[in-house]
């Protein structure tokens, strides 16, 4: 269970993560209003057909006892009419008098009061004196109820056919039997002494015509009226002469006196409202229960159209809720729509960006504010990572420039600019290595100045140097880019002269004493005459590395120097140990 609900939530948080804010708050506002709708319309619906029902059963019930009244009243008005013509004074003389006199009498009331299908006046044995028509007259009634509870008080009789009278009155149109309600009243003379029994039967008909009558004026053709006994028995009305409610039904219908309920008639659902007759005034009443049917469809059509009525303004209602929702939904996720596109272009564009300012509510300003903001620093920390990133450029390029200088101050003499000897043999070494294999031609020379000694203790030590770096001047300008050329120490140069041969490498060696040798050497205002002994070497398969032609280019020197300086001696690798002998 608990898994299943879990599952379902996560599925509606993964359709929710589909579902666009716009889409999320329509159906939200959608779904309440259309519960809220629906709720209101429905009690009211409820409500209303509860009233309506209310309203239409006691209408109902009213009829019921209208005609109720109607008949209590007219059964009262006629026990009084009875009992007022027993007790006149006139009549007095009649009750004992000719008996044609006192038929003429009954008619004359007969006449005035047509529901009356028979009066007549029995005396105290039962024997009819005198009546309306003259029938039963003669006979006896003692041993009908209404002569014998006539003797003794005022008496109405229920509802009964016609027994002595049946075949007496004339037949009716349609062939019903007579049926009575029968009023008697005792007849006493002055004296009060009783003279016997003055009866009436009213004929059942008028209780049929008032019904009608009372049904007419509903204007409801679907109500049907019945008249019960207070035994439940129908007296008037669908299915006469039956009970049609007994027990405790009954009961219930005679303690409540007037009511509505349901019931099932025919597989019918109709709505019957009644009401039990007190009687009126002096007269008792026979208890009679009038009902009032209606088919419930009918009877509640009104209380279900005013329902549907209410359930379709309500159904109305939540349409334009849906509608008004989905207004809302637009106008409040717009500017939320605005800035996820701005973002998401944001995401995609090179370099700093803004956006742009949103409103609509509070927290899309505050919202929008805060990007800006997140965007002005990034845009700030992008600015310095870039600062940053060209100070390391810089600053590894200054590194570079450093070690190249470096590297420069190390493989260089300080003095003169030339390489030092450390550099000059790990280049002269490779041009070695490189003759040897390629077969190429080399030299080298060593280069001396002749009694510098002199010119140090004649002139100074600082004239000394600035003749050093005069001759390195002289000997750096004189070679080619691809030769080099090292101070060795002292005043003493060595050079390398690379893809050469024998002669041009004694040329070139001679040219460049001669150029010192012509060269003016200034110290302040004084000339330096300075010469220059030159050795040289050209490398030879002989020879192991660069360290031998260098030596075989030194013993030229020496031979130079020896034999009278201010000059050049190639050394040859053949007169090796000649030229050391020498
Ligand atoms: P020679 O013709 O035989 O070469 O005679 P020389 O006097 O030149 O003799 P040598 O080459 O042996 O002399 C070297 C002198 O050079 C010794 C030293 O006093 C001087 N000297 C060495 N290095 C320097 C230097 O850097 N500056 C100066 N001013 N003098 C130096
Ligand atoms: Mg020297
Ligand atoms: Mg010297």
């Amino acid at each position: 269970m608990k898994t299943l609900l879990r599952q379902a939530v996560d599925r509606l948080h993964a359709i929710e993560d589909h579902l666009t804010v716009r889409t999320q708050i329509a159906a939200a506002v959608a779904a309440m209003s259309i519960v809220l709708v629906g709720v209101l319309a429905v009690g009211a619906a409820f409500i209303s057909y509860r009233n309506t029902s209310a309203l239409i059963e006691s209408s109902l019930a009213g009829i019921a006892s209208s005609a109720s009244g109607r008949l209590d009243r007219f059964m009262a008005t006629r026990q009084q009419e009875m009992k007022l013509f027993a007790e006149l004074q006139p009549m007095q003389a009649q009750w004992q008098g000719d008996p044609a006199a006192l038929r003429s009498s009954l008619e004359d009331v007969q006449r005035s009061f047509s529901e009356f299908a028979w009066i007549g006046f029995a005396d105290v044995q039962g024997n009819v004196v005198a009546s309306t028509g003259g029938l039963l007259q003669g006979k006896s009634v003692g041993a009908r109820p209404w002569f014998k509870q006539g003797l003794d008080r005022l008496a109405v009789g229920d509802v009964h056919e016609a027994v002595l009278l049946s075949s007496l009155l004339t037949q009716r149109a349609n062939n019903e039997p007579y049926r009575f309600v029968d009023i008697a009243v005792p007849v006493h003379d002055a004296g009060g002494k009783l003279l016997g029994v003055l009866g009436g039967h009213l004929d059942w008909n008028w209780a049929s015509n008032l019904i009608k009558d009372v049904e007419a004026n509903d204007g409801n053709t679907d109500t049907r009226l019945s008249i019960l006994s207070k035994g439940g028995m129908v007296l008037l009305g669908p299915q006469k002469e039956t009970i049609r409610y007994g027990g405790d039904e009954l009961a219930a219908i005679v303690k409540a006196g007037i009511g509505t309920f349901r019931e099932a008639d025919d597989g019918q659902q109709m709505l019957t409202a009644f009401h039990v007759g007190r009687g009126h005034r002096d007269y008792q009443g026979l208890n009679w229960i009038v009902t009032a049917s209606q088919p419930a469809s009918v009877a509640l059509a009104a209380a279900m159209s005013s329902a549907q009525t209410i359930l379709a303004i309500g159904a109305a209602t939540a349409l334009i809720a849906l509608s008004l929702a989905m207004l809302v939904s637009r106008r409040i996720a717009s500017p939320i729509i605005a800035l996820t596109r701005e973002a998401d272009r944001i995401g995609r564009a090179h370099g700093p960006t803004m956006l742009a300012r949103q409103s609509g509510s509070a927290e899309v300003v505050q919202l929008s504010r805060a990007l800006r903001s997140l965007l002005r620093r990034i845009g700030l920390a992008e600015e310095r990572t870039k600062e940053a990133e060209l100070r390391a450029t810089e600053n590894a390029m200054q590194f570079q420039e450093d070690m190249l200088r470096l590297r420069q101050l190390a493989e260089t003499d300080f003095m003169t600019g030339l390489m030092n000897r450390r550099s000059f043999l790990s280049v002269a070494d490779d041009a070695v290595a490189f003759c040897r294999r390629y077969k190429r031609q080399m030299a080298t020379l060593m280069i001396d100045i002749d009694h510098f000694k002199k010119i140090n203790d004649t002139h100074g030590h600082a004239a000394g140097d600035d003749a050093i770096k005069s001759i390195a001047d002289i000997i750096g300008q004189s070679i080619r880019t691809t030769d080099k050329a090292a101070r060795f120490g002292g005043e003493e140069f060595v050079v390398l002269l690379r893809e050469i041969d024998q002669q041009t490498a004694v040329l070139l060696a001679d040219r460049i004493r001669t150029s010192i040798e012509s060269a003016t050497v200034r110290h302040g205002d004084v000339v330096i005459p300075i010469t220059v002994s030159v050795g040289l070497a050209m490398f030879d398969e002989s020879d192991r590395d660069v360290q031998d032609v260098i030596e075989r280019a030194d013993q030229g020197l020496y031979v130079a120097k020896k034999t009278g300086r201010n000059r050049t001696f190639l050394m040859p690798a053949d007169d090796e140990r000649a030229a050391r002998a020498a």
